[in-house]
């Protein structure tokens, strides 16, 4: 059986399920796309009522509202079991109620803690055979503790039956970035190191940890978003075209990314933390965690050796948008009066949230006798692409046994082998003011590639 006929759903009463989990599943419902038994797991002390309540107001407040219908058919497919992971009895009850399931799958929405204890009894009561695994992110905290996640999932499930989400995968604005690239012939003479001056990928949030301190204490901007979001964002506009058609031959090209881009250096990361984040609940008094991060990489291939990859993220910046800035070198031979600037011939893709957009800079001509020219940009925009889409996409994609939007074993070890050398910095943090673009000592690192572009503030999904 190709479909899995059941959805479990461990950590059924936690965040990620609240925010992410119940909105996408009620707009499966909505799209005909979920129609199998969906049982939560959890240890709350509650009843499936009590779990039905919480869904409608993930829904209300997550999901951009409750539709009557679907909200029923979902309410009507949804099941509880109240019990401890680390008990058998939990994972016994689970198998009666998974009757004559032949393909459940497995989401595990629970904390990595808990991933070997979970997976293990899947194996003991039964509940594995045939089955499949959804896991989140982290996929471990260094490469060590990958590798070992990885041997602990593979002893009771098959690689093909694993899908690691990486949700970024699965955006849309990831998507239209693989599509554009892919979909025209245009691109592909310039799209390397002959024109290609510098790419930079810029995650920025205005918002700052949200209570999540004592998640944030242990993680830091380098494992919550590069090694991961970012990392599957340069490997998106690196890679070469896959050859042959399916998911595998996609994640093949990325995995080559990977292994081509070299550790990273310590001297061309800079690491920061805006001012105030120490006292956050769950935050040490002196905390070195780098709330931001800005960094040089390189990439040795043929098409991308000497093209610097910027990549920054980091929390309470100037505005909440996820940015990437491909330039292109300036004409050789300049024949008009005025120089021509940097950063002049590019191609920006906005990457959320809000907006998803394709934009291409160019020099015109300003109207008038003089040859002098003015900055334009060519500028196109979809409407109505958002983060809930991606969850959707991706737990319908792994019902369907599809892994071609998520993270491969051998993708997940040489990401992290890339940011190893670079996780226990010990050197002290920079701090920055909230609002501003982070540290000044990041402006050196871009500095002879035209400095860093700073996405603007979206006025509107396509304003
Ligand atoms: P929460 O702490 O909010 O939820 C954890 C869930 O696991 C709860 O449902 C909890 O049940 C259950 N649980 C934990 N231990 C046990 C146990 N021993 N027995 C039974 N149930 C248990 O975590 P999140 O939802 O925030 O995160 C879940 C996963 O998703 C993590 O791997 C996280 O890294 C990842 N993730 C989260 C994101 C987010 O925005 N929250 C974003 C991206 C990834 P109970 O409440 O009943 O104790």
């Amino acid at each position: 059986m190709k479909t899995s006929d059941a959805l479990v759903l461990f950590g059924a009463t936690g965040d990620l399920a609240y925010k992410k989990i119940f909105p996408a599943l009620h707009s499966m419902v909505r799209h005909g796309q979920l129609d199998v038994p969906v049982i939560g797991v959890a240890r709350s002390g509650w009843d499936v009522e009590r779990l039905k309540k919480r869904a409608r107001r993930s829904i209300e407040e997550h999901g951009g509202g409750v539709e009557a219908q679907a909200f029923d058919k979902l309410a009507s497919l949804l099941g509880y079991i109240d019990g401890d992971y680390r008990e058998r009895d939990t994972f016994q009850r689970l198998r009666k109620s998974l009757g004559n399931s032949q393909r459940p799958l497995h989401y595990l929405a629970i904390p990595p803690s808990m991933f070997p204890t979970v997976v293990e009894h899947l194996g003991d009561a039964g509940c594995a055979d045939a089955a499949r695994v959804v896991v989140e992110k982290p996929f471990g905290r260094d490469l060590a503790s990958a590798v070992s996640l990885n041997k602990t999932l593979h002893k009771i499930f098959d690689e093909d039956d694993i899908f690691r989400i990486d949700h970024y995968i699965g955006k849309e604005p990831v998507q239209n970035l693989m599509y554009f690239r892919f979909a025209n012939s245009f691109l592909e003479p310039i799209w390397n190191r002959n024109y290609v001056a510098s790419i930079q990928i810029t995650m920025a949030e205005k918002f700052g940890v949200e209570g999540r301190g004592k998640f944030y204490e242990e993680t830091g901007a380098v494992r919550d978003v590069v090694q991961n979001h970012l990392l599957q964002v340069a490997a998106h506009l690196a890679m070469e075209p896959p050859i042959g058609e399916g998911g595998e031959a996609i994640r093949d090209e990325k995995v080559k990314v990977f292994r081509a881009m070299r550790p990273m250096l310590g001297h061309t990361l800079v690491r920061g933390q805006f001012s105030g984040y120490r006292d956050e609940e769950g935050v040490a008094a002196d905390s070195q965690v780098e709330t931001y991060a800005a960094m040089r990489l390189h990439l040795d291939s043929w098409r991308w050796q000497g093209v610097p990859i910027f990549i920054r993220a980091g929390k309470r910046l100037a505005v909440t948008a996820t940015e990437v800035l491909v330039t292109l070198r300036r004409p050789p031979h300049n024949i008009f009066d005025e120089p021509l600037p940097d950063q002049a011939n590019y191609f920006r893709f906005r990457l959320g949230p809000k907006q998803v957009a394709i934009a291409a800079g160019a020099r015109t001509k300003e109207p008038g006798e003089k040859m002098k020219g003015r900055e334009t940009e060519l500028f196109v925009c979809s409407e109505g692409a958002d983060e809930m889409d991606a969850y959707e996409r991706l737990i319908g994609d792994a019902m369907e046994g599809d892994p071609t939007l998520f993270a491969r074993q051998d993708g997940v070890e040489a990401a992290w082998r890339i940011v190893e050398p670079i996780l226990n910095r010990k050197s002290p943090v920079e701090v920055y003011k909230p609002g501003s673009w982070g540290p000044e000592a990041a402006e050196k690192l871009t500095a002879e590639f035209g400095g860093w572009h700073n996405p603007k503030r979206a006025q509107s999904r396509c304003g």
